[in-house]
């Protein structure tokens, strides 16, 4: 196969866009270089000089780039709807689109190829820090579960949300990726965050990609839908349990430890499991390798592999209101009805005094159960009462962070320094995928 190419939206929604062709672009006949403007002009988008000189005005402009030609977009927002939002200015590297975006807004595209991509997104995700068998390892995840996104196409790729009521008293969702119109994905965080090649695209993590380039994880012929998350809590877990009812081998359960522990079937085994302390990959105590391994981990959430949030009554009732939009009453009970084999649960009963509702799939609860999220839907429930019987409190005593689904991140690394290969790594999270070189 050739390399595949992907549209990064760099920003939309903007009346205006500025920047500056560093090189030559060429756009319907015309060679560019400089300082320029775009904005949209009676239905169409005008393209302006240094000096405010229109020199081209079509519906869409597609700008390419002739040799290692970059360019730069001024003030862009980035982190938006984060606190930390601001403006800067950034420089890419392959072809720029001006597309109509919204009433009197324009959006610019940057198409590049998917290593370049890859690079920018790695190579400020991960530290360079990380041992390098994992970075390797990740980046072959990376690189398949992109792909495959793009593979799918557009308008495929799930209608960002799904929600399936099985029976009246309950609450069955789940959320795919939700889908730009316009370009494959954004350079926010809703995506990846991509700052072109601004950001840092040397070092050790962009190495990894390319001494990896074009390596895949292959299921059955097809490049695998490789999923990861921060930490599995000692078992991953099964695709169907945060998406589709489907059966996808390769994002199957396994035992994130050398010597298999069992998969949770019962209550007694996710209070076992939860409580306990197993000798697993991510359960490390190692806060340097943490630190080491994605450098914008919060230093305050090093307990994900274990980790326990408790609430008063009365503070639960008023987050479940606020997030599920049903008003419970008061609160009586939190009763997990399905858990997957890590112990997260699928279908959880809230039972109020005016309402009695069951919950799944994974991320909702976490949604509901959290002003913002719970780390991970793997937790069991102690209610403490007072005499009268009435619940007082609310102890969540929780496992993992993260879905739980194919690569642990935490767990790959803990491998990596341990000595196991990328190779082998993968081997353990993704089963019976294979690693191809295609290009
Ligand atoms: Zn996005
Ligand atoms: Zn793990």
């Amino acid at each position: 196969m050739d390399e595949p190419k992907i549209n990064v939206g760099i920003c939309d929604g903007y009346p205006e866009i500025r920047g500056r062709l560093n090189g030559v672009y060429r756009t319907n006949g015309l060679s560019l270089s400089g300082e320029f403007t775009a904005r949209p002009r009676e239905g169409a988008i005008g393209l302006y000089d240094a000096f405010d000189r229109e020199v081209l005005r079509t519906r869409e402009i597609h700008l390419l780039a002739e040799g290692k030609g970059t360019f730069a977009l001024h003030e862009v927002t980035i982190g938006v709807r984060f606190h930390w939002e601001r403006r800067e200015d950034q420089t890419f590297s392959g072809d720029l689109t001006f597309l109509p975006s919204g009433e009197g807004t324009l959006a610019a595209v940057n198409e590049i190829s998917v290593e370049e991509y890859l690079m920018s997104v790695v190579s400020s995700e991960m530290s360079g820090e990380a041992p390098y068998a994992f970075l390797k390892a990740h980046a072959i995840a990376s690189r398949s579960w992109l792909v495959a996104m793009l593979s799918r196409g557009r308008g495929e790729k799930g209608n960002g949300q799904e929600t399936v009521i099985r029976r009246e008293g309950e609450v069955v969702r789940w959320y795919d990726r939700e889908d730009h119109a316009l370009f494959d994905v954004c350079a926010d965080d809703h995506c990846q965050r991509y700052q072109g090649i601004s950001g840092r695209v040397s070092g050790r993590a962009a190495e990894a990609v390319r001494e990896t380039q074009g390596v895949f994880l292959i299921h059955e012929g097809k490049i695998c839908d490789a999923r990861y998350h921060k930490a599995c809590g000692g078992m991953t877990e099964n695709f169907a349990t945060c998406w589709e009812e489907i059966s996808v081998p390769y994002l199957s359960h396994v035992s994130d430890s050398a010597r298999p522990h069992p998969p949770v079937r019962t209550e007694g085994d996710a209070e076992r499991w939860i409580l306990s302390c197993p000798d697993v990959f991510c359960h490390t105590q190692d806060q340097g390798l943490i630190r080491r391994i994605l450098p914008a981990f919060d230093r305050e959430t090093a307990d994900f592999s274990r980790w326990q949030v408790s609430y008063r009554r009365e503070e639960l009732e008023e987050i479940l209101r606020e997030k599920s939009g049903i008003d419970f009453g008061v609160l009586h009970k939190l009763v997990p009805l399905e858990r997957g084999p890590s112990g997260r649960i699928r279908l959880l009963r809230i039972e109020g005094s005016k309402a009695r509702v069951a919950v799944g799939k994974e991320l909702e609860i976490r949604r509901w159960l959290s002003p913002s999220h719970l780390y991970s839907s793997a937790f069991i429930v102690s209610t403490t009462r007072d005499p009268s019987g009435m619940p007082t409190r609310f102890t969540l005593f929780g496992a993992g962070w993260g879905h739980g689904v194919g690569l642990c991140q935490i767990g790959a690394a803990v491998m990596a320094e341990k000595g196991y290969t990328a190779e082998e790594i993968l081997r353990h999270y993704f089963r019976g995928a294979a690693q191809v070189k295609r290009y």
